[in-house]
């Protein structure tokens, strides 16, 4: 078959599929719609080729290749599902499965867990290694995240999304072979690194190592009602799920589709800052100072007050003796008819906004 420089012709389970130079055979196996199975790689991180689960068969190569870090190269003829990597990858998780806790009942991420769901894919009922006891100490000194080294399966995924998303740096390996582990900082206690909260790593975390704090045993996935909508918080405007029990938000988390300007991620405010939806502290009425003291009223003797206050004020001082500031969490159409009333009504162009905040 003829090939341009841009184009690399492979086979994959019997697909005749085009790459481009470059391209690994996980990514051009997905647009493909092959599945081949993964636990260390996550779309938009550096492959680390760490866990072999993505192993596949290339015809001609002496030993199974892993796919999410192996360039195609034109005529590759490429196999994701034998017999052969199907033990291969069985094998893999019954090692990992050796030294992790079978805590899946009471562990919050039961349900949403890709370690559990390769362990039922492959149906891992017996493992023929012996099993890691010892346990080690929680670290839950963060504000919004708990970390289990116990549940950590060294994927690696947490270092490299606090790396290259966050640019924080704050995970790393430790020690080597059996002793491996991730530690934070200079194994330092959470609070004490330069974590920054915005929980990219919990939400990187394939299984339950990191977790986050705040919605902790307040529900599994499958009971929560997930819906898309648009982070509130600023000018930027993320894409964000809501995750809903009880008609209360119980986290959010980053949605990841091509036309997403966040591409996934979300900032420590629209994160783990929607606790106030629900607050009692929450105000839902206007007040009015009387005397000193701020009381109740409604939104027309609140309207009322504010325009016999402003027209008072433009009238003894003029027009720009008066500022309005406005908000990221108001729409466009929202701004444009504040900037409209304060230019057109007010008489001033002393307006502005907090979405550069
Ligand atoms: S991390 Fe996954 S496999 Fe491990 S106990 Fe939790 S749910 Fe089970
Ligand atoms: S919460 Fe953010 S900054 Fe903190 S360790 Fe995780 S990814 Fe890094
Ligand atoms: S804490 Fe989670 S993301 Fe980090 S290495 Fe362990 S399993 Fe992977």
């Amino acid at each position: 078959m003829s090939s341009n420089n841009n184009e690399v012709h492979i086979e994959i389970d019997g697909i005749q599929a085009i790459g481009k130079p470059n391209e690994t055979i996980l990514t051009v196996a997905k647009r493909y719609g092959v599945y081949i199975p993964t636990l260390c790689h996550l779309d938009g991180l550096t492959p680390a080729g760490a866990c072999r689960i993505c192993i596949v068969e290339v015809e001609r190569a002496r030993l199974p290749v892993i796919s999410c870090a192996t360039p195609i190269m034109e005529g590759m003829k490429i196999k994701t599902d034998t017999e052969m990597l199907r033990k291969s990858r069985k094998m893999t998780l019954e090692l990992l499965l050796s030294e992790h806790p079978h805590d899946c009942m009471v562990c919050e991420q039961n349900g949403n867990c890709e370690l559990q769901n390769l362990a039922y894919e492959y149906k891992v009922d017996n493992i023929r290694f012996p099993i890691k006891t010892d346990k080690e100490p929680l670290d839950d000194t963060s504000e919004v995240l708990i970390r289990n080294p116990n549940l950590c399966i060294l994927c690696g995924r947490c270092v490299r999304a606090c790396k290259e998303i966050t640019i924080r740096d704050v995970y790393d390996f430790s020690e080597r072979g059996f002793e491996t582990r991730i530690i934070a900082g200079l194994n330092q206690l959470q609070k004490d690194t330069e974590c920054v909260s915005c929980g990219e790593c919990v939400q990187a975390c394939p299984v339950g190592a990191i977790t986050e704090k705040p919605s902790f045993g307040k529900g599994r996935i499958f009971e929560f009602t997930k819906t898309k909508t648009t982070c509130s918080y600023c000018g930027v405007g993320c894409q964000m799920y809501l995750h809903v029990r009880d008609n209360k938000i119980i986290k959010a988390t980053g949605v990841k589709d091509e036309v997403n300007d966040n591409n996934g991620s979300l900032c420590v405010k629209g994160r783990f800052g929607n606790d106030y939806i629900h607050s009692p502290e929450r105000l839902t009425s206007p007040y009015i100072r009387v005397n000193g003291k701020l009381e109740k009223a409604t939104w027309d003797e609140a309207y009322d007050y504010i325009t016999e206050k402003l027209l008072s004020i433009k009238e003894k001082h003029g027009p720009d003796s008066i500022a309005g500031l406005s908000s990221a969490k108001c729409t466009n159409e929202e701004n444009y008819l504040f900037q409209k009333l304060f230019r057109r009504i007010i008489g001033t162009n002393n307006v502005d906004h907090c979405a550069r905040l």
